[in-house]
């Protein structure tokens, strides 16, 4: 079967600085993956590697530089208005903070109705039964509909925010740090709650994370990125058992295990992401790379299929 979605050799380009001196900045460059119906798909690596740009180019929130986006087979790059909108209600984000996109002065039951206000959907009393189904969809006490955000916990409004996303059932939900500003027990409730409704409504997720211990549970497939590429893709389970590019390694090694039998060495990343104004030659990890050869300084690696994996690495030549 088709993918839901199909990412294709996605760029955006931004220009910066003054007129005597412009910077071009790769923010994402070449990104390729798809994501198939109730599939999770997540793309990790730490702040600033172009995560973020990815889902808003998807949504064309920030218009891509090149590379095709199709959704349900629609290349969203030269589609119909009315395409647009329809993709507009097929996929909605769910953002870190829901708090800073929640109207402060709004009650929850006019914020989870806005969808159908803005849509032109259903009755008023429709609406409100809508509201109430919604809330106790996320686990909320729809008796809380008449309060207003400042009186919900972080989870509580991340529950929200997952309301307000589900409520004009979309195919795919784009999920950026979904669960990175929650104390670590509410951060599996969360999860838990993100795969039941998955479940019940065949959902598929981009799910954005920098922390590997965060999308383990919840996602199928991964892709690796490092400053705006894809340097590793795989299944799940294979990406944890056996990560092939050094920078998802160093990415695992970090992560605390509870099965300490054979005490893996931590790789420690020396340095920081570079400035993505000026990447480094050859390949972009080579700085931090303690396997970093002669032709890594040099020569880009080109992705590589091993196994199902894919990854972008000189030493798999
Ligand atoms: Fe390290 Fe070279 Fe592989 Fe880059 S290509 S990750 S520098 S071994
Ligand atoms: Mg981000």
């Amino acid at each position: 079967t088709r993918p839901l979605l199909e990412v294709q050799d996605l760029q955006k380009v931004f220009t910066v600085g003054t007129m005597l001196n412009r910077k071009k900045i790769h923010a994402i460059r070449n990104v390729s993956f798809s994501i198939q119906e109730g599939e999770t798909f997540a793309l990790v690596g730490e702040s600033g590697c172009g995560k973020s740009t990815t889902g808003r180019a998807i949504i064309r929130l920030t218009k891509p530089t090149s590379g095709t986006v199709k959704f349900n087979s629609v290349d969203l790059g030269n589609a119909s208005n009315r395409d647009i909108r329809t993709m507009r209600r097929d996929i909605q984000m769910v953002f870190q903070d829901p708090y800073a996109s929640l109207n402060p002065r709004m009650t929850i039951g006019r914020i989870l109705a806005e969808p159908y206000r803005l849509h032109n959907l259903y009755s008023q009393k429709e609406r409100e039964e809508k509201v109430i189904h919604l809330m106790e969809e996320v686990g909320l006490r729809s008796a809380y509909r008449n309060r207003f955000p400042h009186e919900f916990s972080g989870g509580q409004r991340q529950r929200i925010g997952i309301a307000r996303a589900l409520a004009l059932h979309p195919k795919l939900i784009i999920a950026d740090e979904p669960v990175s500003a929650l104390d670590v027990s509410v951060q599996a409730q969360v999860l838990n709650l993100l795969m039941d409704l998955q479940e019940k409504y065949k959902l598929s997720y981009l799910f954005i994370s920098h922390d590997l211990s965060v999308v383990k549970h919840i996602s199928h497939r991964i892709g690796v990125m490092y400053l705006g590429e894809i340097v590793e893709v795989g299944e799940k389970e294979d990406i944890y058992s056996n990560p092939l590019h050094p920078y998802t390694q160093s990415l695992l090694s970090c992560i605390p295990t509870i099965n300490k039998k054979e005490k893996s060495e931590r790789i420690i990343l020396s340095g920081d992401v570079p400035n993505p104004a000026s990447p480094p030659s050859g390949c972009a990890f080579h700085p931090r790379c303690s396997s970093c050869m002669e032709i890594c300084k040099s020569e880009k690696p080109k992705p590589r299929q091993i196994d199902k994996q894919v990854v972008a690495c000189h030493l798999y030549n």
